[in-house]
């Protein structure tokens, strides 16, 4: 899950060359001059933006015009086309056009050469300052960032494999590419067929395409994807460039779980969106709805957002890592740097996102140690970079946190704590939401294309084409929800007074229990864990265990105090395989009726999609790893919502997609009986 940064070598001109490659970035003849011919005016953006503009009627689709990159590198592009946009929103200012950029790249520079490359052109700013506040320059994946009213994915790996990634799930939609690698002499893998036919199935029809170079080995593979291409006048000392234009995408064959196959979707623009359920789940949807400019209604039985499990005391945002480079791997490293990005950018975040760094003790992974001894801390350096995790020794940990420790550990140096209820109060304060409280859902109906959110007297609380459903427990009341598992996990958490010593706690420690660092003369200890609990009860033994737990990790107990000023209780969903339910809500009795051959033959595969409810979709479940999952959970919803690319592999999607259950059991011939038949 760690990427290469680009190697560059600085020429006399200042300009950047990659050692990697042996090529030069830009032409030496003027490099925004170059991409706006190339690139910009090649693909008639602004005359394309303003034909959509005028196209958006109030049915039309939420979905946002595409440009696509291959080869993002210094980001030149990008933010030519950012200026330009901006330019457009200063001329529409009334338009509902938005603008999603995505951008592929294999060796993205540092911050701190990206910082040196862009200080050539301080034309690029306001726009270059927005990125490299939030510019990632480690970690495979995709890191979905906001800035200059575009929203912008930057897909980190192999251009290949990542769009190998997004064309499986067939919900990218292209508008625009730029190709951009080094010459195909120099860098084959950015240039050949399989890769021009994957950029095909990522497009739309009508999309076009523009690059520096014609030569021929390029034009055949492009044709070859369906390309009509044509020689423009190149820019500088290239007599030509290459422009193409895409009539009927390539339909790449199915990859076999047609279950998890989802049809494209999108709200209309003007649509208004309920969320049930104003807990991290449900708030993250509603804000990721609302700055797409969707119009949200958020109910909740509470008189306030995050009153539930969510909001009873501090959460502690670090990474859950995992062993290996799988699917849960990869969506929690993504949606932890998510969180870290989206939190740092809310208006006022000082006052409630407290980005001290987080030690975890070696307790904390405790069994997993034990299981697999010291090799798995190595297993866990080697796949995540140090801007994830670095090692601790006892002295250092110690010194980190200002207290001293009894164990040695591993550091989030991006991590932190955050105060929840400030968190959904910056969350909720956008204008297209309308937070409803002391609202109970019993029931969902659907009627005449509509979902209607019913109060205990049958009174329709809301009507709307698209529901989100976050309200966990809950939620396994209503019918079209009601076989999805649930695992009720309590929680207990104990606040202490601090004492003088125990005040020097800078960082958040997590042990057998998390301590955060004191705030308003109290340490919060997080939490007791019972699974299959749902009592609300507080137990003195819970807090006492609390207490012994957070005591164990210092090598001073005595610096923790003893007496207690609140105790909390609540309820976590989380699921059997402890991953979250996000995605589409799928339809399960028709799911059995068109995938119930599994059982006697579990490599069966099938010509038929899956199932879906339309217009209802999830994010629950997120267990005791919401602060992490629930933003980007929020985004990947939003991207389904409003017909955007999502900002996950299909691999990824598959795994939180919530028939993944039914479908493991029936290929383990487990007996099945679902309630709502
Ligand atoms: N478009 C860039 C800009 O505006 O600054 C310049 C792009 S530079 C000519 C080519 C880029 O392609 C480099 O950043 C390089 O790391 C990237 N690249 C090369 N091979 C790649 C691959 N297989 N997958 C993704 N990116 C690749």
């Amino acid at each position: 899950m760690r990427i290469s940064n680009a190697r560059l070598r600085w020429q006399e001109d200042g300009l950047p060359w990659s050692e990697q490659f042996e090529d030069v970035y830009f032409s030496r003849q003027g490099a925004l001059e170059e991409s706006r011919h190339v690139f910009i005016e090649a693909n008639a953006l602004w005359s394309r933006w303003q034909q959509a503009h005028q196209d958006m009627g109030p049915d039309s689709p939420a979905s946002p015009f595409v440009i696509a990159e291959l080869g993002f590198g210094c980001a030149v592009n990008f933010l030519q086309t950012v200026k330009l946009w901006r330019r457009f929103r200063q001329a529409y200012p009334e338009s509902r056009l938005r603008l999603h950029y995505l951008g592929f790249e294999k060796h993205p520079p540092n911050r701190a050469d990206l910082r040196r490359i862009l200080a050539l052109w301080p034309e690029l700013a306001p726009a270059s300052d927005d990125l490299l506040q939030q510019y990632p320059d480690h970690s495979a994946g995709c890191h979905r960032l906001f800035t200059g009213d575009c929203q912008l994915d930057l897909r980190y790996g192999d251009a290949s494999d990542s769009l190998e990634e997004i064309a499986r799930h067939g919900l990218t939609a292209v508008d625009a590419w730029f190709v951009d690698g080094f010459s195909p002499g120099r860098n084959p893998a950015m240039w050949n067929e399989k890769l021009f036919m994957l950029l095909s199935a990522c497009s739309k029809a009508g999309c076009t395409l523009s690059s520096y170079s014609v030569a021929g080995a390029v034009r055949r593979a492009l044709d070859a994807a369906g390309f009509e291409l044509s020689k423009a006048p190149g820019y500088g000392n290239k007599r030509h460039m290459l422009k193409g234009l895409l009539r009927t995408p390539v339909r790449l064959p199915r990859n076999g779980q047609s279950w998890f196959q989802l049809r494209p979707y999108a709200a209309s623009a003007e649509e208004t969106v309920c969320v049930i359920g104003a807990g991290l789940a449900g708030c993250s949807v509603a804000h990721s709805l609302a700055r797409r400019g969707l119009k949200v209604t958020l109910l909740d039985t509470a008189a306030d957002a995050m009153s539930a499990a969510s909001g009873i005391g501090s959460l502690a945002l670090r990474c859950r890592l995992v062993a290996e480079d799988n699917a849960s791997a990869r969506f929690y490293l993504q949606a932890y740097l998510h969180s870290v990005r989206h939190f740092s950018s809310l208006p006022q975040h000082e006052t409630f996102w407290h980005q001290c760094g987080l030690v975890q003790l070696d307790e904390a992974m405790a069994d997993r140690l034990q299981r697999h001894g010291q090799e798995l801390r190595q297993k866990l350096l080697s796949l995540y970079d140090p801007a994830i995790i670095e090692s601790l020794n006892r002295d250092r940990a110690s010194q980190l946190a200002g207290l001293e420790l009894n164990n040695g550990g591993l550091f989030f140096p991006a991590g932190g704590w955050i105060e929840p209820r400030g968190l959904a109060a910056a969350l909720l304060a956008h204008p297209n939401i309308e937070f409803r409280g002391n609202s109970e859902v019993t029931a969902l109906q659907q009627q005449a294309g509509q979902w209607l959110a019913l109060d205990p007297g049958g009174n329709a609380l809301s009507r709307s084409k698209t529901l989100v459903v976050s309200a966990s427990a809950a939620m396994t009341h209503w019918a079209a929800c009601a076989d999805l598992p649930l695992e009720q996990v309590r929680g207990q958490l104990t606040h202490i007074v601090s004492s003088p010593q125990s005040e020097a706690l800078k960082t958040v420690i997590c042990a057998a229990r998390s301590l955060f660092p004191a705030s308003a003369g109290s340490h919060c200890l997080a939490a007791s864990y019972h699974r299959h609990d749902d009592s609300l009860q507080c137990r003195q033994a819970d807090d006492a265990s609390n207490l012994q737990h957070a005591r164990q990790a210092l090598r001073e107990p005595q610096q923790l105090g003893e007496e207690i000023v609140a105790s909390r209780s609540a309820i976590r969903s989380s699921t059997p395989d402890r991953l979250p339910l996000l995605g589409p809500v799928p339809d399960l009795p028709a799911m059995l009726d068109i995938f119930a051959e599994l059982q006697r033959d579990a490599s069966l595969q099938f010509q038929q999609s899956g199932a879906y409810h339309k217009g209802l979709y999830v994010s629950a479940a997120h267990g005791s790893n919401g602060l992490s999952s629930c933003s980007l959970g929020g985004e990947y919803l939003a991207s389904l919502i409003c017909g955007e690319t999502p900002p996950l592999a299909d691999s990824i999607m598959a795994a939180l997609n919530p028939v993944r259950f039914l479908i493991r059991d029936l290929k383990k011939q487990k007996p099945l009986r679902l309630t709502q038949r």
